[in-house]
């Protein structure tokens, strides 16, 4: 197959079309033409992949869980995912602190940069700190986010994508309360939930085929918006001082993101797989750029899940358990970029964290990446939980609004490739990986 027929590279070619032509709209004042003409296309592939989500997320995990058949072997593998998923994430968060602490990104912030970003966020912050997610978050106790996980409506829980941590505890409800029953009754209920996930999958082949438009039309959306100022004004001056001012904090999470994937994934993948590094990152490629360009690892899961089959070799019993619960629940990107975020803005408030304030944040950040549903910006929002517990004013979250798409879509990218690494280590676990020759 030429190279240009393969998808990665089409999305490739799209993502980089997209990044010249909103750069040249900002420019030319095409804006109206892309906002017009092109971003709905961008919103059309999201809808359909976010369309998708629900139902792949149910099928997945009910077909998942219940064709493992036997008990002890579900709750064996279930244990050993969510502990590793928990670890991960929390070293994640120690990463991130480590090398926040270390680069100090918001002393070395200047005054007046700080005042003019913080006058110039204020109401966009204002407009999505107080957001119902963002207000309810203030108001919680501890266990408000076990209570949050139990629906009482399983409609209601799958009428919305935000709602993903409830339809995962359903759906694994479902699938335990299916390896229980006898075999006359599991079977066709079983094979109604695995013909359906066999449609869904094919759906997502079918939406994928318009994945290189929709990022094009993702990626313009993103640039026309970041580099055009006031009153539809080309301000690419503008997007250059405030990545300037902000670059130390990005720095710091992206270093925190690539020490995290070197040390503990590289480190998972060598120590519990016989899998060869060059051959995780060319199976979970494609994934990677789809989380980079979409920032939703929710809208993600079907590619992740294919590559993880069929390039990786994972058994379809592991990757229909595992991915579907990594995508909810495993966010390590998200939980790093939270700690390095909420002491980045204590920083830049000239507020100094002690070992206890640090401590917070480990479980608060866990916790809170938890509960982050997988679609973008999600992780700005659940931040609130973090600097309330900290402390640290929530409006100060208008310092680094500007910059959270490109962490977004770096972070998401880490959550997948977290997601793919836990998937490998698991199925090898169990005998289950099986990679194709190269
Ligand atoms: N966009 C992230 C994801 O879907 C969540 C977040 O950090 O905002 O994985």
């Amino acid at each position: 197959m030429k190279w240009y027929r393969k998808l990665h590279w089409q999305i490739i070619i799209g993502m980089i079309l997209g990044l010249i032509y909103g750069i040249a709209a900002a420019q030319f004042q095409w804006t109206e033409f892309a906002t017009n003409w092109i971003v709905p296309f961008g919103d059309i592939f999201m809808n359909l992949l976010k369309l998708i989500a629900v139902p792949l997320v149910l099928t997945s995990l009910v077909a998942g869980v219940a064709s493992l058949s036997d008990f002890k072997k579900l709750s064996r593998m279930g244990g050993k995912t969510i502990g590793l998923y928990i670890a991960t994430t929390a070293v994640a968060v120690t990463i991130g602190l480590l090398v926040v602490n270390s680069i100090q990104p918001g002393a070395k912030l200047p005054a007046d940069t700080k005042a003019k970003l913080e006058a110039q966020f204020q109401a966009n912050a204002a407009d999505k700190a107080k957001g119902e997610t963002a207000e309810t978050a203030r108001q919680r106790g501890p266990l408000q986010p076990l209570v949050d996980m139990v629906p009482d409506n399983f409609f209601g829980s799958a009428s919305s994508n935000r709602n993903m941590l409830q339809l995962v505890f359903v759906s694994l409800l479902i699938g335990i309360a299916l390896v229980q029953v006898s075999s006359e009754h599991r079977q066709p209920v079983l094979s109604i939930f695995e013909g359906l996930q066999a449609v869904v999958i094919k759906l997502v082949n079918m939406i994928m085929l318009m994945a290189p438009i929709g990022v094009f039309a993702l990626i313009t959306k993103t640039i026309t918006s970041l580099a055009t100022g006031e009153g539809g004004q080309a301000n690419l001056d503008q997007i250059g001082a405030i990545l300037g001012a902000l670059g130390y904090y990005c720095i710091a999470v992206v270093i925190g993101l690539l020490l995290h994937t070197t040390i503990v994934y590289l480190g998972l993948l060598k120590v519990f797989t016989p899998l060869k590094i060059s051959q995780f990152f060319k199976a979970i490629g494609p994934a990677q750029l789809l989380a980079f360009s979409t920032s939703s690892s929710g809208a993600t899961l079907p590619v992740t899940m294919r590559q993880c089959k069929e390039k990786l070799g994972a058994s379809k019993e592991t990757t229909s358990f595992v991915l579907p619960l990594g995508a909810t629940i495993n966010m390590d990107g998200t939980a790093l970029y939270q700690a390095v975020a909420a002491v980045f803005i204590a920083q830049a408030s000239g507020m100094s964290l002690d070992m206890g304030a640090q401590l917070t944040i480990v479980i608060t950040a866990v916790l809170a990446s938890i509960g982050t549903a997988a679609v973008p910006g999600a992780g700005i929002i659940m931040l609130v939980i973090i600097l309330e517990a900290i402390d640290v004013p929530s409006e100060g979250i208008a310092l680094i609004l500007g910059v959270d798409r490109i962490l977004d879509m770096l972070r998401t990218t880490t959550n997948v490739t977290g997601d793919a690494a836990v998937c490998a280590v698991i199925a090898n676990s169990e005998k289950q990986l099986n990679p194709p020759g190269e």
